[in-house]
């Protein structure tokens, strides 16, 4: 039958004279299998096998552990507060009259259009604090003026949003959030 590659990517071997018996502890870290010296790698291997479903079954709750969701109610809070927040924005920066569009994106924030003044939010968003968002929303005004991600981009950004460089680590480090309207 062989091994899942979901655990053959994650298996370290750790095999000491200190060891007492064969075990599996699977953690974020990966898949260790802790090999005493009297067992041999075949025996030690297909205890794994052996063990897969259950290996597989952790695996899959340490992933979920690190899955954002945006329930329906999360989703209806954002749409009452994504106006004020907008508004905010546009006062902040001085920029008016740019059409704001809201979708479930898989790659970006939000992205725009400036010669026709539309901006398009990912839905994505609801997930963040107020903070993090009014980065996002100063991000697409400052492409009214720049049209590119130059020095002077970056500079207006700053000057509307000063710990944008924070917002954005945020962004980063934080999986995609997934809509899952079916929880509460
Ligand atoms: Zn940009």
């Amino acid at each position: 039958m062989g091994l899942s590659s979901v655990i053959l990517d994650r298996l370290c071997v750790v095999s000491m004279r200190t060891i007492r018996r064969l075990r599996i502890k699977v953690s974020s870290d990966g898949v260790f299998l802790y090999i005493p010296p009297e067992v041999s790698r075949d025996r030690a291997f297909a205890f794994v096998e052996k063990n897969s479903e259950w290996i597989l079954k952790n695996i899959s709750l340490l992933n979920a552990r690190h899955e954002v969701y945006v329930t329906r109610s999360i989703l209806n809070n954002f749409m009452e507060r994504i106006n004020g927040i907008i508004e905010r924005c546009e006062s902040l920066a001085g920029i008016y009259g740019v059409g704001f569009r809201f979708r479930w994106m898989k790659s970006r924030w939000g992205s725009c259009v400036p010669a026709r003044k539309r901006v398009t939010l990912n839905l994505a968003l609801a997930a963040f604090d107020d903070s993090v968002v009014e980065y996002v929303v100063i991000h697409e005004l400052c492409h009214m003026l720049f049209p590119n991600h130059s020095k002077e981009f970056w500079g207006a950004v700053e000057m509307y949003c000063p710990d944008y460089k924070k917002q954005r680590g945020v962004l980063k480090n934080s999986p995609l959030p997934v809509y899952r309207p079916d929880i509460e």
